[in-house]
């Protein structure tokens, strides 16, 4: 492959390469793949000194790019777009909106399998003389000694494994400017289908003369003899006027009997054929096992309410308490778009809810129903992704926020499941999206409606409904009659002075638990915190061991012995003795859900526990897993993260505890009741989903705080009510839009200087609506130090105009103040949560 310039070529085209770069790319086309190319193929292309990156095209043009010299495309892998244009559509949208590259969209939106790219190998140069390998340091000599006798081509990570060095890109750049080296470029391909065997019969259809040749050289009664039957059997090979079946090996072996090697007895007889057959690996099983569900008469009002909504508004929301039904409502209006021949996506806050989800989906859709989330592997994402672009046929996609990247050809209906939920949300890396947020606009592409639901609306969203901009149904009661739980709060300062605390749990609660075991119901345990301890200190000096790439204190984890920093998952050794004043006194304090499943192990032996945190769901089924103990009733006691939260829907939870309210109600930031209250509603909703009486215990040291005392009379109203007081008083969203700017910085001195440029510029432009720079609670992350700027806009100004400053700014910034700016990274949030 070389990327050679192109004399005049008649036909250019734009390619959107997946890098974070502003600027579309022009490439010309070569004679050969004039015929080939549409927009939305993807080709590779060269980029830079010596990569080569898989881009997808945008558009075709005659008209020759302005720059003398162009390079050519190198390869075209489609011939078919892989993409659809309202894909392309939705990726410039989420661009444009939140600020980003759009090669950073497209990296987040292919899955990884669709992508090549290019590794570098290095190998010896033929022409360097041995002679002069005296000129080589001792380091160089034993890389290039590495290559010599490995007698081909390495990569720079083989490179890497085999002479155990980390530096060795800059042995190898010094061994090119000696000459001893080369190095080429290579496409790395990292989807592989996955093949099947198959069977066919090798002798010419309807030829009695040879089928009857056949049979003679085998012996009668044989296994060969019944292989070729069954093979001429499933194959339909004698029948006439009826197209051929294929036959996999495996149905060949099971109707037949035999073995594989009968089977390959007769290819070496050249009777039949064994061949392989790439298939999807997506591949859809399950009919459905139940009907759709009778809806009771308040949630058909609802049904039809947001039906009637759905006239005027595109978008509605569905405020209904916790087990009130909104999951029946949803599969109602799915079966809906699936009879007018369109599609439905189902979007859900977290991989743990699709578990649950899954299965009430496929009782009633049985194989129309898609699941797409993360911890399917590079390769079965690629097959679902294939199969939807494929075959348009209806269907129902369930999965968490990146499921709107999917190529869906014609959806009906969108719904967004507890859409309050900050998780919809992406952090880190760009794109910083809200899931909740771009799959309206992806509905609004497709002419689709969208259901926004949750027993805790976001403010904005139940502010936009309230206004009529959503259209707005409510669901007051639980399903079959269930009361809402009895929410208690657990005044932890009085218990610690009665020496009620055993741990980090209060007596009573862990009375009420034991009850619910003797009664074999189960409970809830929820702690925002994973890890065994959050603090570790030295007794005699007070220091604290912080992670070395962030400044954030490192979180104990007992099981490993380790402490990690939770920002870069960093581990270090828990020093013995005090790194500051070698006194052998550090010591660890604070709780995290690994202790209180050993504490409570311990302080109740009858409980069977079962823990769900980020430590316990990394592999691919643990989340499976655990749901199912439970559900099952393998397990009586859950101790988990926000994980366990969000909708899950269990039969006999009757007790709900919760361990550290404080820490949830008092971050430093404006959303922080908001979520608390949305949090703890939430797990307290976990609870006597099936009429039993359930108790919700919030363990507190302010017993008065005006969102738990909402929380405990179930009253969202009051809540919102007051929040929005406070909203508007301090002119925070929906009385505002936010945006923050990241600035950061490997050298501190350096980030405030830059900072510093930044907030004087932007005061300059948008006067006082611009706060900070402020140094965030966790300053540094990654070896990087971190300021955040906030920019509070009027929800009646134009944001497009703002955002539209804001890169003329940062570009205006790189000529001005090219030297403070060097080195600084600056991005932003828009709309953060
Ligand atoms: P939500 O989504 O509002 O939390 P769900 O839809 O999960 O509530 O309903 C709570 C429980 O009640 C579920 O187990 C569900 O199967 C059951 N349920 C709700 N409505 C019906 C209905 N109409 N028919 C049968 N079961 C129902
Ligand atoms: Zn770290």
């Amino acid at each position: 492959m070389s990327a050679t310039t192109a004399p005049s070529s008649e036909l250019y085209a734009e390619v959107l390469l997946p890098l974070p770069l502003r600027a579309v790319f022009t490439y010309s086309v070569p004679e050969a793949m004039r015929s080939e190319l549409r927009p939305g193929s993807r080709v590779v292309v060269p980029f830079g000194t010596k990569k080569f990156y898989t881009g997808i095209i945008q558009s075709l043009t005659a008209t020759p790019p302005e720059l003398s010299s162009v390079k050519e495309i190198s390869v075209c892998l489609d011939s078919t777009p892989i993409v659809r244009r309202s894909q392309t559509e939705l990726w410039d949208w989420i661009s444009q909106y939140y600020l980003c590259a759009p090669g950073e969209v497209m990296k987040a939106a292919l899955p990884a399998g669709l992508k090549l790219e290019s590794e570098t190998f290095v190998e010896t140069a033929p022409d360097f003389d041995t002679d002069r390998l005296s000129i080589l340091t001792e380091r160089e000599l034993e890389v290039y000694q590495q290559l010599s006798h490995a007698d081909r081509r390495l990569s720079i990570a083989e490179l890497a494994r085999s002479t155990d060095r980390r530096s060795v890109n800059s042995i190898v750049s010094s061994l090119l400017d000696k000459e001893a080296v080369i190095i080429s470029e290579k496409l790395i391909e990292r989807y592989t289908p996955r093949r099947i065997r198959c069977v066919r019969v090798n002798y010419p259809r309807y030829d009695s003369e040879a089928h009857a040749k056949a049979f003679k050289s085998i012996r009668s009664g044989s296994k060969q003899e019944k292989a070729l039957l069954a093979l001429l059997a499933l194959s339909q090979f004698m029948r006439p006027a009826t197209e051929l079946t294929e036959v996999t090996m495996e149905q060949l072996l099971e109707k037949s009997g035999v073995a594989a090697t009968s089977v390959k007895e007769l290819e070496k007889k050249g009777l039949v054929e064994i061949y392989r057959k790439e298939i999807n690996r997506f591949s859809y099983d399950g009919t459905p096992t139940r009907p759709l569900p009778t809806l009771t008469p308040q949630q058909l009002q609802a049904f039809s309410e947001i039906n009637q909504c759905w006239h005027s508004t595109p978008i509605t929301l569905l405020h209904g308490v916790t087990s009130s039904g909104k999951t029946e409502i949803y599969l109602h209006l799915i079966a809906g778009a699936l009879q007018a021949g369109r599609q439905a996506l189902y979007l859900v806050p977290e991989i743990a809810l699709t578990t649950q989800l899954t299965k009430r989906l496929q009782q009633v859709f049985g194989d129309k129903v898609v699941v797409y989330h993360s911890k399917f592997s590079d390769n079965e994402r690629v097959d679902i992704y294939r199969r939807l672009l494929q075959r348009t046929d209806p269907v129902v996609i369930i999965g968490p926020r990146s499921a709107i990247f999917l190529p869906f050809a014609s959806l009906g209906v969108v719904i967004v499941d507890e859409e309050h939920e900050p998780s919809y949300k992406q952090q880190d890396p760009a794109p910083r999206y809200n899931g909740r947020d771009a799959a309206m606009m992806l509905a609004r592409m497709h002419g689709a409606k969208v259901l926004l639901g949750s027993a805790t609306p976001s403010i904005e969203t139940y502010y936009k409904a309230k206004q009529g901009r959503y259209g707005l149904v409510t669901l007051t009661t639980r399903y079959a009659d269930a009361s809402l739980p009895d929410v208690q709060l657990i005044d932890t300062t009085a218990m610690h002075r009665q020496g009620l605390m055993q741990g980090a749990l209060a007596q009573p609660v862990i009375n009420r638990i034991k009850k619910s075991i003797a009664d074999s119901a189960q409970s809830i345990v929820f702690l925002n915190r994973r890890g065994y301890a959050p603090i570790a200190v030295c007794k005699m000096c007070a220091h604290t061991p912080h992670c070395q790439n962030c400044d954030v204190a490192l979180t104990y984890h007992k099981r490993i012995d380790r402490l990690v920093c939770h920002y870069c998952g960093a581990e270090y050794p828990l020093p013995r003795i005090c790194p500051q004043c070698h006194e052998p006194a550090v010591e660890i304090f604070g709780y995290g859900t690994e202790r209180i499943d050993l504490e409570l192990a311990d302080s109740i032996p009858d409980a069977k526990i079962v823990r769900m945190d980020l430590d316990t769901t990394r592999q691919k089924d643990a989340y499976q897993r655990i749901i199912a103990d439970f559900s099952q009733g393998k397990a009586n006691l859950l101790v988990g993260t926000q994980m366990v939260t969000k909708g899950l829907d269990f039969d006999r939870v009757d007790t709900v505890a919760i361990l550290n309210s404080d820490a949830l109600l008092h971050q430093p930031d404006f959303r922080a009741h908001e979520r608390t209250f949305n949090m703890l509603s939430q797990v307290a909703g976990r609870a006597g989903r099936r009429g039993q009486q359930a108790t919700v215990m919030i363990q507190t040291r302010d017993t008065s705080h005006p969102v738990l005392s909402h929380i405990v009379a179930h009253d969202y109203q009051s809540f919102y009510a007051e929040e929005l007081t406070e909203r508007q008083r301090y002119s925070y969203p929906p009385f505002s839009r936010i945006i923050y700017i990241y600035i950061k910085h490997r050298n501190v001195n350096a980030l405030i200087d830059a900072a510093r440029i930044y907030t004087q510029s932007l005061t300059e432009l948008f006067g006082r609506r611009v706060f900070g720079p402020d140094e965030p609670p966790v300053s540094r992350v990654q070896l990087l130090y971190i300021r955040k700027i906030m920019l509070k806009i009027e929800t009646n100004a134009s944001m497009k105009k703002v955002k539209q400053i804001l890169l003329d700014l940062h570009t205006r910034l790189h000529t001005t103040h090219t030297d403070q700016m060097r080195g600084t990274i600056v991005y932003y949030d828009i709309d953060p949560v």
